[in-house]
């Protein structure tokens, strides 16, 4: 079926304070992270599960063939490019198809496949000859929803399903009875359309899956509404939780929505600095700063970098300054829309700008390989004004994966800030160097 006629508007997040901003925010940010990531992301992290009859066997596939799909849904996942599964997959996909179905809760960073996998195991369960919801996601946002959406589509693509969208601006006439297989919604829309207008009858629904519980329940509203849906659906139904993160409140969030499930967590790699040099500037105000940094990007020779900024506007003043010096600068900051970012973040992966200037929150999760120096126009700092050692290791340091050296620099220009630097250094146990503006030498 078609998505939804209005067009979606992937808005930008100019998030106002507070709880509401701070999930329209991570809203945002995963779904950045859906647009950015048309790979999968390979870990060596290994796989824990946690399984309520510990005595079962854990079944794990190394093909796709091994789990006896329906042809032509195999065929499509073939289409997607999908040669085997990925690890997350290996061992979730068994567990999910299994008879009788078996609830889960699954963690793991964006971009292991996790949505991969609970599409494919609404394909698998949904019956086309029935013309009825059979299979109801929920998603945090519209566009997160007709994200998931496409995926369900290409994936079925030799399969005969109607996918409906309960997302804002779709509407349901009173009366109607829906058609869809399956149904991808969020909360507020399915809560209507399932519970109010009965639209659709969620006691025939099969499989029920919560995708991003993290930013579904930092959402005001979303948690009560999830739980209301899940009141109305059988014992039996199968009940699938995905999230990025592993917190306490997501946590207890999920166990309280799905009971007796299979739990598997892949482990975000650690991120180290052990292969760092780390220094730090000293500069008098904003100006010297620039001049400082211009100085080292005209001394050593540098790939490809990221200097972070506390704000917005000293990120676009920078990016100005840097360009008129004739460096090929991208600036990625808030203003931009989603696919905005995504355009200036893949420019940048593909080498189209050396530098890459950019506010914390703007490029929070985002991973580039082949950046070398990352420099800290500003230093991370939270909303107290104490350093933000977790922001510091996550800007500067490398995981397994990213075997590369690399180089950080810090420019301070305040005792307050030179004060935090030392708490830096205090808290990794790793020097921080000193280095004179004038004289890049020990750089190199
Ligand atoms: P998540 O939901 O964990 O963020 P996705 O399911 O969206 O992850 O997968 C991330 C990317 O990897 C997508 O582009 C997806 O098409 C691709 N992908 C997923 N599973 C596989 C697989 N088994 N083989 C190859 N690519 C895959």
């Amino acid at each position: 079926s078609a998505t939804p006629s209005a067009t979606p508007s992937a808005t930008a997040s100019a998030a106002p304070e507070g709880e509401e901003g701070d999930a329209a925010d991570l809203a945002t940010q995963s779904l950045l992270m859906k647009k950015l990531h048309s790979k999968l992301v390979q870990t060596k992290s290994d796989l824990e599960v946690l399984q309520k009859d510990p005595n079962s066997p854990l079944y794990s596939v190394k093909s796709f063939e091994a789990l006896n799909l329906k042809p032509e849904l195999l065929k499509g996942v073939y289409a997607m490019g999908f040669n085997a599964p990925s690890k997350i997959q290996e061992t979730a996909l068994p567990t999910l198809l299994a008879d009788p179905p078996s609830n889960m809760i699954a963690q793991s960073q964006s971009g292991t496949g996790k949505t991969a996998a609970f599409v494919l195991t609404m394909l698998s369960r949904v019956d086309p000859t029935r013309h009825y919801p059979q299979c109801l996601c929920l998603a945090p946002t519209y566009e997160l929803a007709l994200q998931i959406g496409e995926v369900t589509q290409q994936m079925s693509q030799f399969m005969q399903v109607k996918i409906g969208y309960a997302v804002r601006g779709e509407r349901v006439s009173r009366g109607e009875r829906l058609t869809d297989h399956i149904i991808i919604g969020t909360p507020g829309t399915v809560m209507d359309w399932g519970l109010k207008f009965k639209a659709f009858d969620l006691k025939k629904i099969e499989v029920f899956v919560l995708d991003e519980a993290d930013v579904m329940i930092a959402t005001q509203g979303h948690q009560d509404q999830s739980v209301r849906i899940h009141r109305g659906l059988r014992k039996d139904c199968q009940m699938l939780l995905f999230s990025a993160t592993y917190d306490e409140p997501v946590m207890r969030f999920a166990q309280a929505v799905v009971r007796d499930a299979v739990v598997i967590r892949l482990r975000r790699e650690e991120e180290s600095l052990d292969n760092i040099k780390q220094f730090y500037i000293m500069c008098r105000d904003q100006q010297e700063k620039f001049q400082a940094l211009s100085n080292i990007y005209g001394t050593i020779s540098i790939g490809q970098s990221m200097i972070f900024c506390h704000t917005r506007r000293t990120a676009s003043w920078l990016s100005e300054q840097m360009s008129k010096e004739g460096h090929a600068v991208a600036l990625l900051s808030g203003e931009l829309t989603v696919e905005q970012r995504s355009s200036v973040i893949n420019r940048f992966r593909e080498g189209k700008e050396k530098v890459l200037i950019t506010t914390n929150v703007s490029a929070r999760g985002i991973d580039i390989e082949q950046v070398t120096v990352v420099v800290n126009f500003d230093l991370p700092i939270d909303q107290k004004g104490n350093p933000d050692c977790e922001t510091y290791l996550h800007r500067i340091g490398r995981t397994g994966r990213f075997g590369k050296s690399g180089l950080a620099i810090n420019m301070i220009d305040s005792d307050r800030n030179l004060h935090n630097l030392k708490k830096i250094e205090a808290h990794f146990g790793k020097k921080i160097y000193h280095l004179d503006a004038e004289d890049m030498d020990e750089i190199e």
